[in-house]
C-alpha cells in the first residue's frame, strides 16, 4: 500500500476559516431573516475592482496572444524581464536599493512561494514564527515534518513562537535560543503593526551574527503611510546576507483573483550543507521554480506591469487610500465605543482588544448574533491572539459606515441574549 505523508496527520482539522465559516453557515440557517444583513470584515480579501490600467493591459495582452505574429507560449520560468524590471525600478531602486532583476522571482503568489521556499532548505532547521501568525507558514512547516506534534493550544512542538504582545508593540524580541529560519510579516497580518527601521536592523544583526535567514513578508507594504518605516527588509544594510523577500500584487493592485506576486533572493545569501560547506541559494530557488513552476500567465504579467504606469500607480494609490481610509473609520468606532485598537495605520487591518472577559470567539459570536458583523477572532491566529479581534479594512466604504453604526449599537455589558 502506498504511504502518506504523515506529517499531513498532524494539521489540526479545525482551521480557523472554515471553522468561521461553519459558524457563520449555522447562525444563517437558524436566522434566515439576519442572514441577508450579514457583513463580512473577516478574511483577508479585497473587495473593490482591479485598476483600469492593469484591466487594459491583460485585455491588450489577451489579443497578442491571439494573434499568430505576437503569440507566446511558455514564458522565462522567472517572470518577463519587462515585469522584473519593472519592479526593480519602482519598489526597489526608487527607496535606494540595490536590488537587481535577476534577484526577483515572479510567482502566482506568496502563500505559494512561503510555503515553497521550504523545498530548499534541510530539514533539521529550528523555526521561529511570531504568535499570533500567518496560518501559512507554520502549517507548511508541519507539513514538511519541522515540527513535532501540536498540544491542546494548537502549539506545535520543536516551533520557536516569539510572542507579539502590547508591550512590544507587536514586534517580536530577538530569541535568546538559537533559530535557523525566522518569519516576520511587516505590516502585519493579523495586528496591523509595522516594525521600525531600529527593530529590522536589531534582526538582521541578530541573523547576520546566528547565521540565521529572515523570510520577511512584505505582502502589505503599500499600506505604510508613515515615510520612516521601512517598506523591505533590504532597506536595512546587511539584509542581502541574510533575508528573503516575498511581494504580492494580490492586496495593492487587487490581484487576489488574477495571481501574480514575486519573491526576492539575492545572489550573496548563502546556506550550509551537513558537513558546513556554504553554498548560494539563489541558484537553488532558480531551479526549484524552473522545474516545478512554469511561469505566470502573459496577460497577467502585464498587468501587472502596468500597475507601476503613471495611471496604474495612480489608481493604486486609490485603492489604497480607500482602504485606509476604511480603516481610520473603524479605529475610530472601536474607539468610542471604548475598546482599546491597534493597527489600521499602515496596514488594511485593525486589531482590537476584546472587552474585559470576553474570549475573542465569544466576541466573534456575539458580533454575529447581535450586529450581523463577521470579524476573525485572535485565537486563529495563535494562543497569543487570544483576547483580540481582527477587523479588515477590505471592504466597500458603504458596508464599513454601515458597520459602524452596528458598532456603535452594540453594548458590550449587556447580558449575552440566551
Ligand atoms: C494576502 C497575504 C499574502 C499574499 O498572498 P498571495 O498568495 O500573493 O495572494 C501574503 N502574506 C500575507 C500575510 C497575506 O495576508
Amino acid at each position: 500500500m502506498a504511504r502518506l505523508n504523515e506529517n499531513y496527520l498532524k494539521l489540526k482539522a479545525g482551521y480557523l476559516f472554515p471553522e468561521i465559516g461553519r459558524r457563520v453557515t449555522a447562525f444563517s440557517e437558524a436566522n434566515p431573516d439576519a442572514a441577508g444583513q450579514i457583513i463580512k470584515c473577516g478574511i483577508g480579501d479585497v473587495t473593490e475592482p482591479i485598476p483600469e490600467a492593469a484591466r487594459s493591459a491583460i485585455k491588450d495582452a489577451v489579443d497578442e496572444l491571439g494573434d499568430r505574429a505576437t503569440f507566446r507560449g511558455y514564458g522565462p520560468e522567472q517572470g518577463y524581464p519587462f515585469l522584473r524590471e519593472a519592479i526593480t525600478e519602482h519598489m526597489f531602486h526608487s527607496r535606494g536599493m540595490d536590488i537587481t532583476p535577476d534577484e526577483i522571482f515572479v510567482s502566482d503568489g506568496s502563500k505559494c512561494d512561503t510555503g515553497n521556499i521550504l523545498d530548499i532548505f534541510g530539514s533539521g532547521n529550528t523555526i521561529a514564527i511570531t504568535d499570533p501568525v500567518y496560518p501559512v507558514y507554520v502549517d507548511t512547516n508541519v507539513m514538511a515534518g519541522n515540527t513535532g506534534e501540536a498540544d491542546k493550544s494548537g502549539a506545535y512542538g520543536g516551533l520557536v513562537y516569539l510572542p507579539c504582545t502590547t508591550e512590544n508593540s507587536f514586534v517580536p524580541e530577538i530569541p535568546s535560543t538559537e533559530v535557523d529560519l525566522i518569519y516576520l510579516c511587516y505590516p502585519n497580518n493579523p495586528t496591523g503593526a509595522v516594525a521600525t527601521r531600529d527593530q529590522l536592523a536589531a534582526w538582521v544583526e541578530f541573523a547576520r551574527a546566528h547565521n540565521a535567514i529572515i523570510l520577511y513578508d512584505a505582502a502589505y507594504e503599500a499600506f505604510i503611510q508613515d515615510p520612516e518605516i521601512p517598506h523591505s527588509i533590504f532597506e536595512i544594510p546587511g539584509a542581502r546576507e541574510c533575508a528573503i523577500e516575498f511581494r504580492s500584487f494580490s492586496k495593492n493592485g487587487g490581484f487576489t483573483g488574477v495571481r501574480c506576486a514575486f519573491t526576492v533572493v539575492p545572489r550573496e545569501l548563502e546556506a550550509v550543507t551537513a558537513d558546513g560547506s556554504a553554498h548560494a541559494l539563489h541558484p537553488l530557488w532558480a531551479r526549484r521554480q524552473s522545474t516545478k513552476f512554469n511561469g505566470v500567465s502573459y496577460p497577467v504579467q502585464r498587468g501587472a506591469e502596468a500597475l507601476f504606469s503613471q495611471a496604474g500607480r495612480a489608481q493604486v494609490g486609490t485603492l489604497i487610500a480607500h482602504y485606509m481610509g476604511n480603516a481610520a473609520l473603524l479605529r475610530q468606532v472601536c474607539a468610542d465605543t471604548g475598546l482599546q485598537v491597534y493597527g489600521g495605520e499602515n496596514a488594511p487591518y485593525v486589531w482590537v482588544r476584546c472587552p474585559d472577559g470576553v474570549g475573542s470567539w465569544e466576541v466573534f459570536d456575539r458580533m454575529l448574533a447581535e450586529a450581523n458583523v463577521v470579524v476573525t477572532p485572535g485565537a486563529g491566529f495563535g494562543a497569543a491572539g487570544e483576547g483580540f479581534f481582527r477587523i479588515s479594512a477590505f471592504n466597500s466604504r458603504e458596508n464599513v459606515e454601515e458597520v459602524c453604526r452596528r458598532l456603535q449599537a452594540l453594548n458590550w455589558q449587556a447580558a449575552q441574549p440566551a
